[in-house]
């Protein structure tokens, strides 16, 4: 039986650590708890669909009812020689699920280890590190349309997935809870080190023929050693997505600045961190207060302990604007801010 909690703290429910009120929070558990939801009258109000809350900063109290999707479950529902479908519940935790095909011996998803949050987001953004992006391993998802009250399926290309984008951040903006995602895994599994620093790591270790769960430690050990770990220091893990570039300005840039890093998107485009152009504009390891810019990595905000959602979104601002003054670029914001 769900319970509606009234006038809670969402602070233990974000990675960021804010301190701020929902007026109503329920947790589902099943889609017969989603049934029973929806017609009450709480459920008329705005609502803030939630997951691992590991890709929001919340600058406000939420006056309205946050939907925390806790379905779990984790099913075989094809395989044949080379691959498994697995068709996975909203509210499983990432991470667990990258172990648990591991443990299994299936493919496609270790480079995807330690991503924070729910499988029911990964879609949301189309999760990606190390040269993998959920869209690789994705097949579909089932998602609960909320006005119509009735469950429709997304195929990949339904989902219209782009570099930390999806549908759902457009069009379909709050309009749908996403209850499952089907994944197609590789029961022969190859490895994906083409990210020079997974090689390196492997290197130092002395593995000489790698298969998924060398791939997975390395992956862990290289973001446990950059990134700040939310239990300790809260973050949302990299605040701004990666300007894609045209050539023209790229070349402004290099005019300038000899060691730009860059990588190609197609002929006319390239991608340029975000954390170095932070970095290169003084930010790094600024804090003000008790929040700031992480000292190891430029693209992470961070709470020290009781920051106003505010402030970090006041100092996103700053630095897209500083960034915007001194190379001409715009930072796009990856975080969910609500
Ligand atoms: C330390 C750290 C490292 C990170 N590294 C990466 C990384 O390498 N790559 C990467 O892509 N991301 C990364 N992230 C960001 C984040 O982990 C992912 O975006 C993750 O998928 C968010 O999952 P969540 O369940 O926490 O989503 P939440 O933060 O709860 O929600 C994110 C958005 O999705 C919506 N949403 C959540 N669940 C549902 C649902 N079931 N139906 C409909 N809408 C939903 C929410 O309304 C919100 O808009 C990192 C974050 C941290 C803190």
């Amino acid at each position: 039986m769900m319970k509606i909690q009234q006038n809670i703290s969402l602070k233990p429910y974000n990675t960021f650590s804010i301190d701020r009120k929902a007026r109503f929070f329920v947790a589902v558990q099943s889609l017969e708890d989603l049934n029973e939801l929806t017609p009450l009258p709480e459920f008329g109000l705005s609502k803030m669909i939630l997951g691992g809350g590991s890709n929001i900063l919340l600058t406000k109290d939420f006056d309205g009812i946050v939907v925390k999707n806790s379905i779990k479950g984790i099913e075989v529902i094809n395989e044949d020689d080379d691959n498994v479908w697995l068709k996975v519940n909203a509210g499983e935790n990432w991470h667990e699920l990258v172990m648990h095909c591991i443990e299994n011996g299936w493919g496609g998803i270790e480079n995807l280890s330690l991503i924070p949050g729910q499988a029911g987001a990964a879609p949301m953004q189309n999760i990606g590190a190390y040269g993998v992006e959920l869209k690789d391993v994705f097949e579909s998802l089932d998602a609960w349309h909320i006005e119509r009250g009735q469950i429709e399926t997304f195929n990949k290309e339904e989902c219209r997935f782009g570099y930390r984008e999806s549908v759902f951040k457009k069009e379909k903006k709050d309009k749908y809870i996403i209850l499952s995602i089907v994944l197609r895994l590789s029961k022969k599994p190859g490895i994906n080190t083409s990210y020079g620093v997974i090689e390196q790591v492997l290197k130092e270790r002395g593995i000489e023929n790698p298969g998924i769960r060398e791939v997975s430690d390395a992956v862990i050990s290289i973001r446990q050693s950059k990134l700040p770990d939310p239990a300790k220091i809260g973050n949302a893990g990299s605040f701004f997505k990666n300007p894609e570039v045209s050539k023209e300005v790229f070349l402004k840039v290099k005019s300038q600045f000899e060691d730009v890093p860059s990588y190609p998107i197609d002929e006319n485009t390239v991608k340029i961190p975000a954390g170095w152009l932070i970095e290169k504009a003084g930010w790094k390891g600024r804090t003000f207060d008790n929040y700031g810019v992480h000292a190891h990595q430029a693209l992470v905000l961070v709470n020290y302990g009781g920051a106003d959602g505010n402030a970090i979104k006041q100092l996103a601002f700053d630095i897209k604007a500083d960034i915007e003054f001194k190379f001409g670029i715009e930072l796009t914001p990856e975080v969910n801010i609500i």
